[in-house]
Parts: C-alpha cells; sequence; structure tokens
C-alpha cells in the first residue's frame, strides 16, 4: 500500500493512486489459485466501504455474507418478474391547514413465505448489484400510476415524492428513463417530486447540476432529503435548483428534550425561507413536536403522528 501511494510525477502532474486490499491465506483460505484469489477478491470487496488505502483479511462470516447478497440478489430478480414489490403512500400535510398536500412512495417487499420486507434489507443489495435501475424504473412508473389513477377517481392533486438513489441518479439513461414514464403514464411533472439525499448532489458537482436542470427543465421539482446529516457546506443551496429542504428524522425526534436540535431546526427553518424554499420536517411523532414546528413556522410535515405509509 505504502509504495503504491508514492505520488508519481507524470506530465506535468503529481498523480496519487491508492489500493484496496484483499488478502486470502494458503492453505487455510484454500489451496488453489481459483479459490484463493477469490476470497481475497471477498475480503477486498468488503474494505471498500471502509474506504480506498486499507487492507483485510478474509474471514468465513464474509463468504455468508456474499451468499446472503448473493440470495436477496436473485430474489430480487424474480419479485420484479413475479410483481411482488408494492407501493406504500405516507402522506405530507400542510401543518397550519392539516390538509393531506402529497404523499411519499416508500417500496416493499411481500416475500412469499417472509411477509413483508423493508427497503433496508434490499435497497443496499439493489444499489451495489445495479438492480436499483430496473427497481427503480418500477417505482417512478408505479407512483406516477397511482398519482393519476387517484386524480381519475375525482379526488384532488397531491404532489408524489419519489427516492433517488446514488447510483440511479449517476445511471445514464436516467433522464430519458423519466420522461418516458411521464409520457406513458401522462402525469403532469408539476406533481413530481424527486427526494435526493445531499451527498448524492455533493459527487462530481459539474455534471450534477446539469442533471438537476434537466429534470427542473421538466418542470419536476427537487426536494433534498435527510437535510443537515450529509454535508456541511451550504453553497450548494444557492447553485442548485432546489425547491424542497426535508429536514432529517433524526433532528425532529429529540425536539423536545435536546436544546441543540431545536435550535438546528428552527436554524434550518429560517434558512430554508429566506432562500424561498418549501421546508418539510419528517418523523413527527408526537404533539410536541408538532407544536415545536408549527410555532417555527415549518410548512409541512409527516410522520407516525399523521399516518404510516399506507397501501394506496
Ligand atoms: P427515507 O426517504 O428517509 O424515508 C423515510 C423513512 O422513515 C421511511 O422508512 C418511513 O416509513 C420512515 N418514517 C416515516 N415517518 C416516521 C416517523 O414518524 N417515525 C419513524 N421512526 N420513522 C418514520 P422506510 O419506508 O423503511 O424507508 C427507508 C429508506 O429506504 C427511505 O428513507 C429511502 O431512503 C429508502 N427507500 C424507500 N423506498 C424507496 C424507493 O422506492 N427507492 C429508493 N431508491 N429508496 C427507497
Ligand atoms: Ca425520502
Ligand atoms: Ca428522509
Amino acid at each position: 500500500l505504502a509504495a503504491i501511494k508514492v505520488p508519481r510525477y507524470v506530465a506535468g502532474h503529481d498523480l496519487s493512486v491508492t489500493a484496496s486490499l484483499g488478502i486470502s491465506i494458503f492453505p487455510g483460505d484454500g489451496e488453489d489459485a481459483v479459490t484463493l484469489i477469490k476470497k481475497a477478491e471477498t475480503a477486498m470487496r468488503n474494505i471498500k466501504d471502509s474506504g480506498p488505502d486499507n487492507f483485510c483479511f478474509f474471514s468465513n462470516t464474509m463468504n455468508q455474507r456474499a451468499r446472503e447478497q448473493h440470495s436477496i440478489e436473485s430474489g430480487i430478480r424474480l419479485a420484479l418478474e413475479r410483481n411482488e414489490f408494492v407501493l406504500h403512500y405516507q402522506p405530507k400535510l400542510n401543518l397550519k391547514t392539516g390538509k393531506v398536500v402529497g404523499a411519499e412512495a416508500l417500496i416493499r417487499w411481500l416475500k412469499p413465505g417472509q411477509g413483508w420486507l423493508f427497503p433496508s434489507e434490499f435497497i443496499p443489495v439493489a444499489e451495489d448489484s445495479g438492480l436499483i435501475v430496473p427497481l427503480s424504473k418500477w417505482v417512478l412508473r408505479e407512483a406516477c400510476r397511482q398519482t393519476c389513477a387517484w386524480q381519475a377517481a375525482g379526488l384532488p392533486p397531491i404532489r408524489m415524492s419519489v427516492n433517488i438513489s446514488a447510483t440511479e441518479f449517476r445511471q445514464r439513461g436516467f433522464l430519458e428513463g423519466i420522461r418516458t414514464v411521464l409520457e406513458e403514464t401522462g402525469m403532469n411533472p408539476e406533481l413530481l417530486e424527486l427526494e435526493i439525499t445531499e451527498s448524492v448532489l455533493m459527487q462530481n458537482a459539474e455534471s450534477t447540476i446539469q442533471i438537476l436542470q434537466a429534470i427542473k427543465h421538466m418542470g419536476i421539482r427537487l426536494a433534498i432529503d435527510d437535510f443537515g446529516t450529509g454535508y456541511s457546506s451550504l453553497s450548494y443551496l444557492r447553485r442548485f435548483p432546489i425547491d424542497v429542504l426535508k429536514i432529517d428524522q433524526s433532528f425532529v425526534r429529540d425536539l423536545s428534550t435536546d436544546s441543540n436540535d431545536a435550535a438546528l431546526v428552527s436554524a434550518i427553518i429560517s434558512l430554508g425561507r429566506s432562500l424561498k424554499l418549501n421546508i418539510i420536517a419528517e418523523g413527527i411523532e408526537t404533539q410536541d413536536q408538532l407544536d415545536f414546528l408549527k410555532t417555527n413556522h415549518c410548512e409541512e410535515g409527516q410522520g407516525y403522528f399523521f399516518s404510516r405509509a399506507v397501501e394506496p
């Protein structure tokens, strides 16, 4: 690792490279090259999460994890064919009027023999394997279809929010995919809102701006999800065409007991208001939290206090 890390002078630039090193040991981990390399690779994948410039020895629990991932992966493929995914919808309310103004689509997997699986149990695997792309396409289409179905049934129009993961955002064909879904479902783009986390916005800022502007051009709204947890630089709020700040639930949770969180939440609300952004607080569970948010002029809210994510 140290040898690789030494900067090299190439064409007028100092270039430095870091490595991730997976290690397996003969004969304990395997007696032939193929097995040893495979296990070294498994060990290497394990460190990628903790950042580059690191090493890791293979252990058997990793193999088990890899097998579990593989089984979830093939499960997701089958589930897409068999229509085992469903969307539940959590209402978003205007805190002043108490009216439902929107809904967030949250994916669930009704797996035969296992019952309901929540996103944390399969979204990370879907992201690692690239299956997030077909999965998200399905989510977007289904959320738009449902919004149109509600309107066709004579309900007042509401905004529909869909979560967009990092891999999806960076995917070639992401924008075309959205365009196609809008056309095919007849969804009014002004009713569609995409929720993106701060970390997605911070990677590779130049291409990010272009993608965001193209989304805005289509008439779609953009929300920053989990606001306050991702990044310390606030300058991007000026640069990016954002409509909504969604205050992360971790700040809302301790509102009534932690004065730091209360200070942060009211600061985020003022910041958002002066930048003319829409502010929504998520994870509202109690009357106290709601009271605080109302007093501090937070416009919208979402949380178990009003409703969990429910069937259409
Ligand atoms: P998120 O976007 O931050 O979604 C909010 C999560 O908080 C949801 O969990 C929701 O059920 C939960 N929640 C809502 N109100 C409350 C509350 O008052 N108290 C508490 N304790 N929790 C509350 P869920 O549905 O398990 O989703 C978890 C995460 O999975 C989401 O976080 C989102 O990042 C991801 N996710 C969900 N659906 C999709 C999807 O269709 N596509 C992608 N890419 N990601 C998704
Ligand atoms: Ca969200
Ligand atoms: Ca969130």
